[in-house]
């Protein structure tokens, strides 16, 4: 996709990232951020973004695999800070699977025991 690795203007996540929109931050790396999700859908709900721009999981898995799995390290951490270090990881892949916001992230769902009703 072209630009797919530039901040983009309209991007809600990339507004995030550089500060011009609010967020709830909870952890943070050099490359990636952690924050609460403003609808949450369980106790721990965060979104785990990498501050670069790619547009779903499978675009961030084929650029930069490392940067994938540092997503999921910082998944395991804020589910171990913010909850009982068990977690589910998330990523919605396209509208038909849910996917709104197409800055890649991961939804940490965790802090109870979850259901499975995917539909
Ligand atoms: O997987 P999907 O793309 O639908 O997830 C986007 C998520 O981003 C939603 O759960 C929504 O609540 C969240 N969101 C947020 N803060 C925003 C905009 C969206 O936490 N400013």
């Amino acid at each position: 996709m072209a630009n797919s690795h530039n901040p983009t203007a309209d991007c809600i996540f990339c507004k995030i990232i550089a500060g011009e929109l609010t967020s709830q931050t909870i952890a943070e790396t050099d490359r990636v951020i952690a924050f609460r999700d403003i609808n949450p859908q369980a106790p721990l709900h965060a979104l785990i973004v990498p501050k670069r721009h790619y547009g779903d999981v499978a675009q961030v898995a084929g650029a930069d695999p490392e940067l994938l799995a540092e997503m999921v390290s910082l998944a395991d951490e804020v589910a171990s800070e913010h909850a009982d270090g068990q977690f589910r990881f998330i990523f919605n892949s396209g509208p038909n699977a849910g996917q709104s916001v197409f800055h890649v992230h991961g939804h940490v769902l965790g802090g109870t025991k979850l259901g499975w009703n995917p539909a």
